[in-house]
């Protein structure tokens, strides 16, 4: 594995191992790694010839009062992870080799799907996230680019970006993935103290409630919402930021269940803001 710090560097080693019509994946990230993240890089280990993996603590996505400081990070852990999972190309960027001085450009997806959900708790949020992944796709032109269900806006507001800016790429949405007690994997969970984890599985747990609470035949999403708020509100110290039920590909509001429906929530348990959500059919 070829571990690079700079922009030049990143290209030279592409063109070289794209040479021959080698196809290149890609697995953007802010590193801290864990199994969900191993998830995605295993998928685009098996569906492409080179994959390149990049940990960027992207400081624009960020706001001013959130946890960019203490972001957790570990570039020894990670490069090992990526090491057993067969990465070729590993990008740690710096800051400055991203945002150097002067730097002014950022891409806005606007509209309601940023509006919505985390959109509406983090302003700004989705712009710093369409900001890198630009930068990231003109550095990197993979064929495939790998994201995560589980943030499952930002799945939305990339393939929109895609679509709108023409960018060459195939957008790969992988499920979530989850710890043995249900709790979505994330790099923030290390933030939770012991009995906060233990707490933390409610989440998941009412998610998938609500869910038979559908398939068994209730339509209205007053009521599914209200049954996962008053659930919700019995974990210890969680605060709910919000409960949306939508439509899974324009993110609005449903008020009566039906299509591909999205039931996605963010909680604050204790100073920790989590997220989850789950996508089916109804
Ligand atoms: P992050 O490092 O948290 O910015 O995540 C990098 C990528 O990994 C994003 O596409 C995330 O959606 C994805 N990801 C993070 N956690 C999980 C998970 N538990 N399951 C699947 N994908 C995940």
């Amino acid at each position: 594995m070829q571990v690079i710090q700079n922009k030049s560097q990143l290209r030279e080693a592409l063109k070289r191992a794209r040479a021959g019509g080698k196809q290149v994946g890609f697995v953007p990230t802010m590193g801290y790694l864990h199994d969900g993240h191993a998830a995605l890089i295993d998928r685009a280990r098996r569906e492409n010839d080179v994959v390149v993996v990049s940990v960027f603590v992207n400081p624009t996505q960020f706001g001013p009062n959130e946890d960019l400081a203490a972001y957790p990070r570990d570039a020894d852990r990670d490069m090992a992870l990526m090491r057993t999972h067969g990465v070729d190309l590993a990008f740690f960027p710096t800051v400055d080799e991203l945002y150097p001085q002067g730097y002014t450009t950022y891409v806005s997806v606007d509209g309601p799907m940023t509006q919505t959900l985390c959109g509406r708790s983090r302003p700004g949020h989705f712009r710093g996230v369409a900001t890198i992944v630009t930068k990231l796709f003109h550095l990197v032109a993979p064929d495939r680019a790998y994201f995560g269900q589980k943030d499952c806006q930002q799945v939305a507001v990339i393939q929109q970006m895609v679509r709108d800016l023409d960018f060459d790429v195939e957008i790969v949405a992988c499920p979530t993935v989850r710890e043995a007690d249900g709790l979505a994997m994330s790099s923030r969970n290390v933030y939770l103290t012991a009995e906060q984890r233990a707490q933390a599985p409610g989440i998941s747990r009412t998610l998938f409630a609500a869910r038979e609470m559908v398939q068994k035949g209730e339509r209205r999403a007053a009521v599914v919402s209200e049954y996962i708020k008053k659930s919700i509100v019995t974990i210890d110290s969680a605060a709910i930021d919000y409960v949306s039920i939508v439509d899974s590909k324009t993110l609005s509001d449903l008020e009566l269940l039906s299509g591909e429906v999205l039931i996605a929530v963010a909680v604050k348990i204790g100073r920790t803001r989590l997220i989850d959500n789950i996508r089916f059919e109804v």
